[in-house]
Formats: structure tokens, C-alpha cells, sequence
């Protein structure tokens, strides 16, 4: 990348400046299927950039897949497999993961490690705020409220809280049959995002900006049912069956304002983290799993609780799973957890067991569910971390995993963690737009998450691999900027 051939006169570089605007949740479906041509600017990118689906990461979730696009690395390297993690080999013991447990260098590190500038709004696990020299760094929506530090440098809490008119939101409680509320909340705090992002944009030095709205996640999983009629619970005429694209349109709007505040040297991608689709139902694993007989109870729970409040018999328990949008499933194994039941030697054996009955399992209607089981060993490549044996996806992920227990079905048409009506999906979106140039709309194919780091370095004129990023880049992204 540093040859003679790229360098235009930019120092090596094929861009200038590098934005990102990081949607998270968008699949394109909606973004490219339905809504694209009622959006004047994200339009024009469309037209006159490039555009395609962006394979993310296994598992499809916003913790870790920005970090997957941010570091070049996998899940597996990452040591971080979604929000929540088991510590260890305990059977109760868990926590959140935070940006402490990402440890590998990000695009910003690497720029900042060369003197270069960087605006970073928002981006998950982003809190508690990372101290980078060459970044100007607010905490994401995982942050529990402005009374905790939440930028980097310290001094530009103020500019932020300033910028955002007085009151900064960091999230909105989008698990709630309060969809008026939830409505309110979401605009207000996305128009928010957008007045610290500008201002940031105008403000700070920076050859790399990126910033992450979390709202659109929210407006999937709280009004699914409601903008598409193709979800199971759709009911035609009701009151925000254009809410989809009410929201897309006023983030278009800003978006609108953004660009040109971005600068005409900017090289702007679109991107969002993994996809969204209607959720077809919940899938009971531990009660599955008791029925098959690896999960006992010293007291059967009559009514739905967490797993970890029922009374579990560890001696006659060979293996239990986490609920979320795909199942964690643990073996309970001798000399590893505490009370442990599989010799360490049946493991292998017990994992393909219960691989090939999890293949088998059929939805409330009798039909064979298209289930995937993955070993995180073989997925990735090395699997650090906090692992889980075996990784399950019902349905390609059309049913979510309920982890509760004590329901009288092993379906259930309502998510047990409140309401909420879309699970995720594997592809996102990239779009990249260059500036003074119409690359006609050409379509990307094959573009992964790990990629875009990769990509963004190529660049900034930073060779990858020595940069930190392993893996390869979007051909087409790079060869449409050459040219
Ligand atoms: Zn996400």
C-alpha cells in the first residue's frame, strides 16, 4: 500500500480523511429494499458511491462486532462472544463485558500511535472512556450516565453535555410496551448524537471520524411488528407502521447536515454492524435440554424464572445453555467446574451428541428448525477468553435462545426478557461514497467486518499488517478510491 503506485501525491495515502458513520443494526433489507430511494442523501451515496451487504461477525451482536470491524480480529481472538460473559468455569458468576476487555489496538490506536487525529463518538464496548493521546473520545450507550466520566480528555465532558443542549442520552429503555415514550426518547437522543457529532466534526483535529447510533437497534427491536407485515404480529393500520421510515428520514436529514461538515477530502463509509429481522419466537434451550436428559432440577420450577434462581441438581446435570439471540451452551465437566459430571475424555463425544440432537429439533409447527452448532475453537481459529463450548443459532437465528426455565411449551411467542420483536441477522451494510466522484453505484460483494479495519488503514496510508491488522482488505472499496 506504500508503494509508488498508490501514492497520489497524499503521502501514500488514497484518502485524506477517513469518516465512518456507524448505524448499528441496519440490514439491507430495509436500508437498501425499502427505504433507499425516500432518502435524499444516504440515496445519493447509493447512486453514487459503492454499496453492498457486510458480513459480520459469529455471533451477530453489537458487543463484539464493532470491535471485530475496528481491530481486524475475530471474536475468538477477541475473547468476547456478546454482552454478557460466564466467569470462568463458575455456574452463577458473570459481567458485562467493558472496552477493558478489548486489547486489541483499534484504528484510532494506530493513528494515534503515528501523531494522527481521531473523533470516536459512541463506539461499543467504549465505556469506561479510553485515555488515546490523538482522539477526542465519547463513551458509548453502554455508559450508565453523565455523572461518570465519559470523554477523552476529560475537558470535553462540557463541549459534549454543551453541544447535546444541556442533556447528553446515551440510550433509551426500548424493552417496554411504552412505544409512545420510546419514540420520544429515540429521536431526541439520535438528533442529540448528530449535534455532538458536528460539533466534534468542526472542532477537533482529526484524519479518522466515526460515530455510532444505537437508536436505529432500538427502533428494530422496539416497533418491528410494527413497520413490517411480514412480522407473525403485524396488524395493518397501526399507528406506526411508518415509524421505520420516519426515523431513517430524520437521521437522513442529519446526515444531510453532516457531510459537508465533514470535508470535501473526506473518504465517508456507511456501516452497520449486523443485520435485523423479524423474530419468529423464543426457543426454551434449558427446558430442551431437560427433556433430553442433560439438565435436572432438584425442584422442577413451576413458574418462568432465570435459570440461575432455579434449584439445579449439578450431579445429574451434563450440560445448560444462556439465552440471548443465539445459545451459549456449557458442559458441566469433572475437574473443570465445580461439580462436574462428563469425564474430561467424553467431552468431544458429548459435544457431537448434542449436535446432532440440537439438528433434529422442530419448531411449534413440526417443521425441522435450519439450527447451526459451532465449536468457537473451530470457528476462530484460537479462541481466547471467557469461551463457551458449543454455539447455537435456532432457526438462523429466527428464534432467539430463552435461557428461563418453568414455561408449560419449549416455544414461546413473546421474548422472556421483555417485549421486543426483532432479533439479528448476519449482514449489514457498507456503503462509501468518495468525494467529486460518481462511482455509479456499483455494487460490493463478499465484504466481511474483519476487513474494515484492514480497509480504513490501506487507506490512511498505514500498511496494515504493520499497523496491527492482520487480515485483508475490500478490494473494490480500495480500487474505487485509486480510481
Ligand atoms: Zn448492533
Amino acid at each position: 500500500m506504500q508503494s509508488d503506485e498508490t501514492d497520489d501525491g497524499r503521502g501514500g495515502r488514497l484518502a485524506r480523511r477517513v469518516a465512518v458513520l456507524g448505524f448499528d443494526s441496519v440490514p439491507p433489507e430495509i436500508l437498501f429494499d425499502k427505504l433507499i430511494t425516500k432518502l435524499p442523501n444516504l440515496g445519493r451515496m447509493y447512486r453514487e458511491g459503492i454499496h453492498g451487504r457486510l458480513r459480520t461477525c459469529d455471533p451477530p451482536i453489537t458487543v463484539p462486532a464493532w470491535m471485530v470491524m475496528m481491530t481486524g480480529r475475530n471474536p475468538g481472538e477477541l475473547g468476547i462472544y456478546g454482552f454478557k460473559h460466564r466467569r470462568g468455569f463458575s455456574y452463577n458468576d458473570g459481567y458485562i463485558v467493558t472496552s477493558a476487555n478489548v486489547r486489541a489496538r483499534t484504528v484510532w490506536d494506530a493513528l494515534s500511535d503515528a501523531g494522527r487525529g481521531s473523533v470516536v463518538l459512541g463506539v461499543p464496548p467504549g465505556y469506561p472512556v479510553k485515555r488515546v493521546a490523538n482522539a477526542a473520545t465519547v463513551s458509548c450507550f453502554l455508559t450508565p450516565s453523565v455523572e461518570r466520566p465519559f470523554t477523552n480528555p476529560d475537558g470535553l465532558r462540557d463541549e459534549v453535555i454543551q453541544a447535546a443542549g444541556g442533556n447528553y442520552i446515551f440510550d433509551v429503555t426500548f424493552r417496554t410496551e411504552n412505544r409512545a415514550e420510546v419514540k420520544k426518547e429515540l429521536f431526541e437522543m439520535t438528533e442529540k448524537r448528530f449535534d455532538v457529532a458536528e460539533h466534534l466534526a468542526k472542532t477537533k483535529r482529526w484524519d479518522f471520524f466515526m460515530m455510532h447510533e444505537i437508536g436505529f437497534d432500538r427502533l428494530h427491536h422496539a416497533f418491528w411488528k410494527f413497520f413490517d407485515p411480514r412480522h407473525p404480529k403485524h396488524v395493518s393500520g397501526n399507528e406506526y407502521e411508518g415509524i421505520d421510515l420516519d426515523y431513517y428520514s430524520m437521521v437522513d436529514g442529519r446526515v444531510g447536515r453532516l457531510l459537508p461538515l465533514l470535508g470535501d477530502d473526506t473518504v465517508t463509509f456507511v456501516l452497520s454492524d449486523h443485520g435485523s429481522k423479524a423474530m419468529q419466537g423464543g426457543f426454551c434451550v434449558n427446558q430442551w435440554l431437560e427433556q433430553e436428559g442433560y439438565l435436572s432440577f432438584v425442584k422442577r420450577p413451576e413458574a418462568p424464572v432465570e435459570l440461575d434462581k432455579a434449584e439445579i441438581d449439578w450431579g445429574r446435570t451434563k450440560a445448560w445453555g444462556w439465552g440471548g439471540y443465539y445459545a451459549r451452551i456449557f458442559f458441566n465437566v469433572k475437574g473443570r467446574e465445580a461439580k462436574g459430571v462428563v469425564e474430561p475424555s467424553e467431552l468431544e463425544a458429548e459435544k457431537r451428541k448434542l449436535a446432532d440432537r440440537i439438528a433434529e429439533i422442530r419448531d411449534h409447527t413440526g417443521r425441522r428448525m435450519r439450527n447451526s452448532v459451532m465449536e468457537p475453537q473451530k470457528l476462530y481459529g484460537t479462541a481466547t477468553g471467557d469461551k463457551p463450548d458449543l454455539m447455537v443459532y435456532f432457526d438462523d437465528l429466527d428464534w432467539r435462545s430463552a435461557g428461563t426455565v418453568g414455561h408449560d411449551s419449549l416455544y414461546l411467542f413473546e421474548n422472556d426478557t421483555g417485549p421486543d420483536d426483532s432479533v439479528h441477522s448476519m449482514d449489514g451494510v457498507i456503503m462509501m461514497s468518495v468525494p467529486g466522484r460518481d462511482l455509479g453505484g456499483r455494487e460490493v460483494k463478499g465484504a466481511r467486518a474483519e476487513q474494515v479495519a484492514p480497509t480504513i488503514a490501506s487507506l490512511l496510508g498505514m500498511e496494515p499488517r504493520a499497523a496491527g491488522f492482520a487480515g485483508s482488505t475490500i478490494g473494490e472499496a480500495l480500487e474505487a478510491v485509486r480510481g
